[in-house]
């Protein structure tokens, strides 16, 4: 960094530990993909780095509306929730978005925190394009319908794109309305995201999905879609995420073979991805495909953290999954009542 401050005297204009971090992500960046085969770091043109960090702030740098960064000064801000008491200010992240600037400010405490017992009712999650998920109670939740209207919106405006000169002020506003609607698009994702997972917390102790990896599913054919709805974002990051806020226990199951399994006997029932109901020729259990593998998901998490279900007949309040009778009493009620799905 020194050598590189001689020969471009621009970079002495910005905060040294800025430029560190900066350097740390190059760094980060060659480290996945020597290790974890992530694709050869592109470098940045002009107008591409979408955020930088100051990774040392001090605890009185806001001032009522205001944040005292260094090198830029006081900066006005729209303080959205106050600083929790007792909580120290470690770094500051400058985020630029279509719709304008943001800081995200990191705050830390020094407590210990425990993680949530298996206790409560268990519920199994497969996520898929048909149905966004399907639950082990026989819940099925669709993509919403507003995706459709803003990726009309997007599309709209994409094809304009090509009508309007290189490098002139027309297409640099449409590309900002390009942005705003991107931005508008994973904004109401992510607030679907969060009301669905309240709204799964609600009924259930213990969440369990697949270990899935959804970057070699967004390869495949389903490509396309299965990126849209966000699933990686929804089961490995905001789930677990309220599970632990709503004190949810959170866990994955091996995702092998979870579509071909009964989820009443256990018999293996081989079926390509066009059979969409689960018709088991050993105990004739028939069910929507998702929701027996959401149940397949389910007994697996239950024998995983020690709760299996045969084997609990004493241990109902404990665990919340049922002894083998009841068990059977609850799958008949399971197909007679067609629940509502929470977003039809
Ligand atoms: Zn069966």
């Amino acid at each position: 960094m020194t050598e590189a401050k001689k020969t471009n005297p621009g970079l002495k204009a910005v905060h040294s530990q800025v430029l560190q971090d900066v350097m740390g992500r190059v760094d980060a960046a060659f480290t996945a993909m020597k290790q974890r085969g992530h694709g050869l770091p592109r470098l940045k043109k002009f107008g591409q780095f979408k955020s930088f960090l100051f990774p040392q702030i001090d605890n009185d740098v806001i001032v009522e509306n205001q944040i005292k960064l260094p090198k830029l000064g006081y900066v006005t801000i729209n303080l959205h929730r106050p600083i929790p008491n007792g909580f120290k200010l470690k770094t500051a992240r400058i985020i630029r978005k279509a719709s304008g600037w943001y800081v995200a400010i990191a705050v830390q405490m020094d407590v210990s925190i425990p993680g949530s017992i298996p206790r409560g009712h268990a519920l199994g999650i497969d996520v898929g394009v048909e149905y966004f998920l399907s639950t082990s109670d026989g819940e099925q939740v669709k993509r919403p319908r507003f995706f459709n209207q803003l990726h009309r919106k997007l599309e709209l405006l994409q094809r304009r794109l090509k009508n309007k000169q290189k490098g002139s002020a027309n297409r640099r506003k449409l590309n900002q309305k390009i942005a705003k609607v991107h931005e508008q698009i994973s904004e109401c994702r992510r607030d679907f995201h969060f009301q669905l997972a309240h709204q799964i917390c609600d009924n259930a102790g213990l969440i369990f999905v697949e270990d899935l990896d959804f970057r070699i599913m967004a390869k495949g054919m389903l490509g396309k879609h299965t990126l849209d709805a966000g699933l990686g974002q929804f089961v490995n990051q905001i789930l677990p995420w309220v599970c632990w806020k709503r004190d949810v226990y959170y866990g994955k199951v091996d995702p092998n073979g979870t579509s071909q399994e009964c989820p009443d006997c256990g018999a293996a029932v081989k079926k390509d991805l066009s059979v969409r109901v689960h018709h088991c020729p050993e105990c004739g259990s028939t069910k929507p495909r998702d929701i027996a593998s959401g149940q397949v998901i389910q007994n697996r998490g239950l024998s995983a953290v020690g709760l299996i279900v045969d084997q609990i007949a004493c241990g109902r309040d404990l665990s919340g999954a049922l002894p083998r009778q009841d068990r059977v009493k609850q799958e008949a009620l399971r197909s007679d009542l067609e629940k509502p799905a929470l977003y039809a």
